[in-house]
């Protein structure tokens, strides 16, 4: 069984955290799954900035 690992837009490998974080930011669990540099652009952010939300988020969740 192959495994949701292509971005959606631009067919690039996706790694494990760039899952978690768009589960994460983006409140479902994906039928698209993005790249961390597609889910940035998606989200108006830099890379960057998306850890420091995510780490945010994940940080918070007891809140
Ligand atoms: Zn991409």
């Amino acid at each position: 069984m192959k495994e949701h690992t292509k971005c959606y837009l631009c067919d690039a490998e996706t790694e494990k955290v760039s899952l978690l974080i768009s589960e994460k930011l983006l409140h479902k669990t994906a039928s698209k799954v993005y790249c961390l540099d597609c889910l940035a652009d998606y989200l108006g952010m830099t890379v960057e900035e998306l850890f420091e939300k995510w780490s945010e988020l994940t940080m918070q969740k007891h809140n």
